[in-house]
């Protein structure tokens, strides 16, 4: 990896300029089209706004402050709080602008544009016509917002929603009552979650009610990040309107949504995991602590499927004669704007048994070879003849589940049998968590319907759950995901409790996806890589990079998702957390027995650790530290604005320190508690944090008070920061157990294979090609995937292998079968040592797991052998075009 010399913190570093001290969104009403032809979604969205709890303005605005407005919107007071805010945020906008080196927001676009080449481009920026005849004491609503196409943006009139009239007024409503709209909007908002229904359906009213008689009232501007919005002559958040609409299109190269082709070659497009979030696909407060619920009606071609984060499986409807069907989604949980996904294509669901019609077209294209697709030109969006599921039969769909409060709809045929298929498996039935209840869970978290307070959620080990592929990995997903996810949910219920959300969807997602998987809400994206490799008969074998994948993200229902970083720096808290739950939850799906456990642990912290060790190597030191805000982690300025370290960083994106450093800090801390009490304690983290956004701090605070022999033996808050977040490097716990590890029995086990594949390796050598008579009749053993990554990683510290004994390594372990993470040593061992012969799977793997093969195309360029070079730029012609953008990025710098 090679450090980028150039870093600019003006780039690599996100802004969140969202004012979300002075004025939270809590509900968007999302309208959305999508149009394939022109990879355009065209979109208004409707905000219900609430003036901010307040600044806690000190002597000189500007200066860093605490930690924003709390766990969530719904711990605002909107009542009186007014005097607080005093003229803070006006200055903050001023100051703001100036730093950042934006445009000024009153400024004249063509006047700064040299001075501002680098951070703006000029077709970035927008402004309503009359946006200069606002001013600086206008109160202006900052939105974050990056390649939209704003065309309008509007105050509506909601007392024209007759509805809306009859709603009776709130306590606290009545501080609004000078104005109507205010005081109106003021009451939906702080209906109870009991009434979501109700309340869902107002805001749906209200977000088609017309605009406001004085129509064109609000102005707006647009920068490079942001869309800014004012009303001439408003001074206050708490006369800003309440409800604005804003009309807008996504741009096709914007950064958040991904127009592509699936393995079928049909087109799709999804949200792409990307740093900037969502801020492509709607203009949204994207720091996590404006937390909101929000609505979404989307309409896509007939034949489409749309899957969403959402509460209940859509079901769609016809829109007219327009070809084109509606689907509807929405959220009860407030949640961060960064979590709303969306993906829609022509994807089938994966059920236990694929239909005949299809299979033959599985046969046909199980291996999915892209080198036989029409490339270049894709601008035609030719569809591919696979046969629909969807729009020819909308029975795919299911209907709400039985088991969801309030879904009264019949449900369509028999769903319940593959929402629950796996309760077949007797022994999923055994763990039952019921007990928890009775100790009366009291939430810490803004009012929502919580499933931590429901009997019957605590009860449901495995949710309902549905998988969705491309024809062509439709068996694939069916061996490994649909088999695995019933298990895995069960195992993680099993291992945290309750779930905390109602659904799930998996979508095997396009090869340019840039990562093994994604978790959000209700839905969670699936590479292909982890699906397995080899033969369907093969049983589990082969299944536990996709297992412990499908762990992975499923733990990020827990950590990440119902508990959020409050902080993104601290990334280590989702994915520390999710490493670590990955190996437990896992152990648990296979029924290992604790000497087993024990031993696999062993085993995967090895590999780890060997990871890290060659990261930290070759990484920047800024880059390896967990917690790079320290003190400041979680402060926001008096707005509520911020920056996110080293987040556009493209180094960044592929390094897992985050990972791999927080999994370790879990796994130490584990020890000094005990494995069990350690699992107990997450438990109890989950019920006292679930529904909040949390810092380092929250978390080891609580287990320090829990567990207070630690603080004993010296281990204070205060060290922890100091050994593993807020230092770059290696802490020495860390450098002593991986001695321990590097002896345990399972490693054992493969350095003794190591001994047999060198021994063999060196018979060859001076021989001549006399070889077949010579080679020994060695017995290897049967290895597991993680000690056949082992193996390669140990064979991959030789010098010197010879071709034949290569040529046994490949045949003995069948290694073009294995997982991926087995092929991609192997592949890298092949291009260490030139191997030929083994090139077309080099081949392969650059272009069936684009997710892991960056660092590959490095390889094959660095040894400047002409016929590795010419692969890897083959692969690159082939997949550039499906790439990831950040991926291709990197790979067009190494290869071109
Ligand atoms: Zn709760």
């Amino acid at each position: 990896m090679e450090p980028h010399g150039d870093l600019n913190p003006d780039t690599d570093d996100l802004p969140l300029r969202a004012n979300t001290n002075h004025i939270l969104v809590r509900h968007y009403v999302l309208d959305m089209t999508v149009h394939f032809d022109s990879r355009v979604i065209s979109s208004s969205v409707v905000l219900f706004l609430e003036p901010g709890s307040g600044v806690r303005t000190k002597a000189g605005a500007g200066d860093d402050i605490g930690h924003g407005t709390g766990d969530g919107a719904g711990t605002t007071d909107a009542g009186g709080s007014q005097e607080r805010f005093a003229s803070g945020f006006q200055q903050v906008d001023a100051i703001e602008d100036d730093t950042k080196g934006l445009e000024k927001v009153h400024g004249v676009e063509e006047r700064d544009k040299a001075e501002f080449q680098v951070v703006a481009d000029t077709d970035n920026i927008q402004s309503s016509h009359l946006w200069l005849t606002t001013n600086d004491s206008d109160f202006t609503l900052v939105l974050d917002c990056c390649d939209l196409d704003v065309s309008k943006v509007e105050e509506l009139d909601i007392t024209s929603v007759s509805a809306m009239l009859g709603l009776q007024p709130s306590e606290r409503s009545e501080v609004y009552s000078l104005n109507p709209q205010a005081a109106l909007i003021q009451r939906l908002i702080s209906m109870p979650s009991s009434q979501w229904r109700q309340k869902h359906q107002l805001f749906s009213l209200c977000s088609r009610a017309p605009g406001a008689q004085d129509g064109s009232s609000l102005h707006f501007h647009r920068d490079k990040w942001s869309l800014q919005v004012r009303k001439k002559g408003v001074t206050s958040p708490q006369d800003f309107p309440r409800a604005v609409r804003i009309c807008y299109e996504t741009r096709p190269t914007g950064g958040s949504v991904r127009w592509t082709k699936d393995q079928d070659n049909r087109v799709c497009v999804y949200t792409a995991g990307s740093p900037i979030n969502n801020r492509a696909l709607f203009p949204c407060q994207e720091p996590p602590v404006a937390m909101s619920t929000w609505q979404a009606t989307v309409r896509a071609p007939s034949e489409c499927v749309v899957l969403m984060s959402g509460e209940e499986q859509a079901v769609p409807t016809e829109d007219g004669d327009t070809h084109f069907f509606i689907w509807n989604y929405y959220v009860t949980m407030a949640m961060p704007a960064s979590t709303f996904t969306l993906a829609v294509g022509h994807w089938h669901q994966v059920t236990a048994e694929i239909p005949p019609a299809l299979e033959s077209g599985v046969r046909d294209r199980t291996d999915c070879d892209k080198t036989a697709k029409p490339r270049a030109g894709c601008g035609e969006w030719a569809e591919a003849g696979v046969a629909s599921g969807l729009g020819s039969s909308s029975s795919e769909v299911v209907k709400g589940s039985p088991l969801q409060t309030g879904s009264g709809d019949q449900t369509t045929r028999s769903d319940s049998a593959f929402c629950f298929s796996t309760l077949e498996d007797a022994g999923l039935s055994v763990t039952d968590y019921s007990g928890m209840v009775d100790d009366s869970i009291s939430c810490s978290h803004a009012d929502y319907p919580c499933r931590f307070t429901e009997w019957s959620a605590w009860s449901q080990r495995v949710i309902p759950h549905r998988v969705f592929s491309p024809v062509c990995l439709l068996q694939k997903a069916q061996i490994g995901v649909l088999k695995l996810l019933p298990r895995c949910l069960a195992a993680a219920h099993a291992v945290l409790g309750v779930h905390p959300f109602p659904r799930l969807d998996v979508l095997i997602v396009p090869a340019g996806f840039s990562s093994l998987g994604m978790a959000s809400p209700h839905i969670i994206f699936l590479s292909q890589s982890v699906l397995c490799a080899g033969n369907p008969g093969s049983g589990d074998k082969g299944l536990s990079l996709c297992g412990s994948r499908i762990c992975h993200e499923i733990a990020h229902s827990w950590f990440g998702l119902v508990i959020g970083a409050r902080d993104w720096t601290e990334e280590w808290i989702s994915e520390g957390f999710a490493t670590c739950l990955e190996d437990i939850i896992w152990a648990q799906a296979q029924k290992l027995s604790l000497q087993e456990t024990t031993e696999q642990f062993d085993l995967k912290a090895l590999l780890r650790w060997r990871r890290l060790s060659d990261e930290l190597q070759n990484s920047r030191e800024e880059l390896q530290v967990l917690r790079p805000n320290m003190e400041k982690t979680g402060q926001v300025s008096n707005s509520g604005s911020s920056t996110v370290k080293h987040a556009l960083n493209p180094e960044k994106t592929f390094m897992q320190v985050h990972y791999l450093k927080g999994y370790f800090l879990l796994r130490f801390l584990a020890s000094q508690v005990g494995e069990q009490q350690f699992i107990d304690f997450f438990r109890l983290f989950v019920k006292k944090y679930h529904g909040q956004l949390i810092l380092s701090q929250d978390f080891l605070q609580m287990l320090l008070i829990t567990f207070p022999d630690m603080e004993r033996k010296g281990l204070t808050l205060g060290a922890i920061y100091a050994d593993w977040l807020d230092r770059p490097g290696i802490p020495k716990w860390l450098y002593e157990r991986s001695a321990v590890w590097s002896q345990a029995r399972l490693v054992e086990e493969v350095k003794a294979e190591v001994v047999k594949w060198i021994l063999l390796s060196r018979s060859h050598q001076g021989k001549g090609r006399k070889r077949k008579r010579i080679e020994p009749k060695v017995n290897y053993k049967e290895l597991t995937s993680d000690q056949l990554v082992m193996l390669l990683e140990l064979l991959l510290e030789e010098s010197e292998l010879s071709v034949a004994s290569l040529c046994a390594l490949q045949r003995t372990y069948s290694l073009q079968n294995q997982d991926a993470e087995v092929r991609h040593r192997w592949c890298e061992l092949v291009v260490k040592h030139a191997y030929a012969q083994a090139y077309g799977d080099v081949e392969h793997f650059l272009v069936h797991d684009q997710a892991m093969g960056v660092y590959l195309y490095g390889e094959l360029m660095v040894q400047e052998d002409a016929e590795q070079q010419a692969v890897a730029r083959r692969c690159l012609s082939l997949v550039q075009e499906e790439m990831d953008q950040s991926a291709r990025r990197v790979v067009e710098e190494m290869v071109l």
